[in-house]
């Protein structure tokens, strides 16, 4: 049987992990600070361990991030790391700076199962859920890779699932990964600066108010039943009246007093007057904003972004409603980063890697 890698565990777990293993729960502590503050794997170098502890850990378990693939920086400065997770399987993460703080989007499924019209990732279909240590993993190795800015904080100040995957289909070790990213042992985020972003299962968000809120962000994309079912399958069982409902339920016990409504623009789909007016009504009783994000194009979708003089149209529209609404710049696609349009190029790019890896290996052993 493998060690169990201490990345997968959280502050509880790993106190009842060192119980387990006859030491003193303050163990959990150092743990916890020795891997995430400061991202150290090596137990021989936890200079406040007693030596023994120290000689015995490497026989009781790992401390084994996601690796690293690639990481590559676009002229914007936003960054995207590829993580191989076995089995032909890849994920990534994507930094995004911006004034006064960055964020950094995680995945949480390789491919996802809710296949929604517009989603590159849904074509690819699902793998399987990530674990915690490969959740958290992906926020350990960017915080490595990044560093702290001349004021000694950390450049990632913000995280976001929104990355490949349903965080909420992947519920414990989403909220897992997510306690880690509380924690003030490990990396100490806020909860108004860690966000899930849903499809909308309903039942989930629920369990999310009560075990662990954090900011949501719903991934909203039609103002009606009708052609929501289209673009987003999972609106069958959890049809809007119902998400509205949980939305304002959450909103009783969120950290944020608002609910950020994700909504691509497609042209000619979900971009017309009238769906900017019926959005409005949709959304009278929860307190929200929007975030509009134009359409990324993925090779095999016959899906347009909407024209520039339509997109404004839209958010005037809700702008003159009083609702706060933003426009999501088009980041990183020098290096494939925007949201939506990654995963067709990752799995492409993990069989080109695999299969350089394995010429590599032939010629050693040839
Ligand atoms: N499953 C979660 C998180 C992953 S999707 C969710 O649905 O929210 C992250 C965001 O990227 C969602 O708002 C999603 O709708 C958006 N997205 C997916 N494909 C896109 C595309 N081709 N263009 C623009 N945004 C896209």
């Amino acid at each position: 049987m493998s060690l169990p890698n201490l990345l997968d565990f959280d502050a509880a777990q790993l106190t009842a992990w060192f119980a387990a293993v006859g030491e003193k729960p303050f163990r959990a502590v150092q743990l916890l600070r020795w891997m995430h503050r400061y991202g150290e794997t090596d137990f021989a170098a936890m200079t406040n361990l007693a030596r023994s502890l120290r000689e015995k850990l490497p026989t009781l378990a790992t401390i084994t991030p996601p690796a690293l693939l690639s990481a590559r920086r676009a002229s914007d400065g936003t960054r995207k790391f590829l993580f191989d997770i076995g089995g032909g399987n890849a994920v990534e993460s994507v930094f995004i700076p911006e004034a006064g703080y960055g964020a950094l989007c995680v995945s949480t499924q390789a491919g996802c199962a809710l296949d929604c019209a517009f989603c590159s990732t849904g074509k690819q279909g699902f793998s399987r859920n990530l674990g915690v240590g490969e959740i958290i993993g992906q926020l350990w190795q960017a915080n490595k890779a990044l560093g702290r800015d001349p004021k000694g904080e950390r450049v990632i100040s913000n995280v976001v699932l929104m990355g490949m995957g349903e965080p909420l289909a992947n519920f414990d070790n989403s909220v897992t990964a997510i306690r880690l990213m509380l924690d003030d042992n490990a990396y100490g985020l806020s909860r108004r600066r860690v966000t899930v972003s849903t499809a909308g299962l309903v039942p989930a968000i629920d369990r999310l108010r009560e075990e662990c809120p954090v900011a949501l962000a719903i991934s909203l994309h039609a103002p009606d039943d009708a052609l929501r079912d289209t673009l987003v399958p999972i609106n069958k069982k959890y049809p809007l009246a119902n998400l509205m409902a949980a939305c304002r339920r959450y909103l009783e016990k969120a950290p944020r007093d608002f609910v950020t409504f994700e909504y691509v623009l497609i042209d000619g789909v979900n971009d017309r007057e009238q769906d900017a007016k019926a959005l409005i009504s949709l959304t009278r009783q929860v307190s929200c904003k929007f975030n509009m994000i134009p359409f990324n194009p993925f090779p095999g979708s016959s899906y347009r972004r909407s024209r520039p003089d339509h997109i404004r149209r839209f958010v005037d529209i809700l702008l003159r409603a009083g609702i706060i609404t933003t426009v999501r710049r088009t980041r990183g696609d020098a290096i494939d980063a925007a949201c939506g349009q990654l995963v067709g190029q990752i799995r492409n790019k993990t069989r080109r890697i695999a299969q350089t890896t394995r010429n590599m290996l032939e010629e050693q052993i040839s």
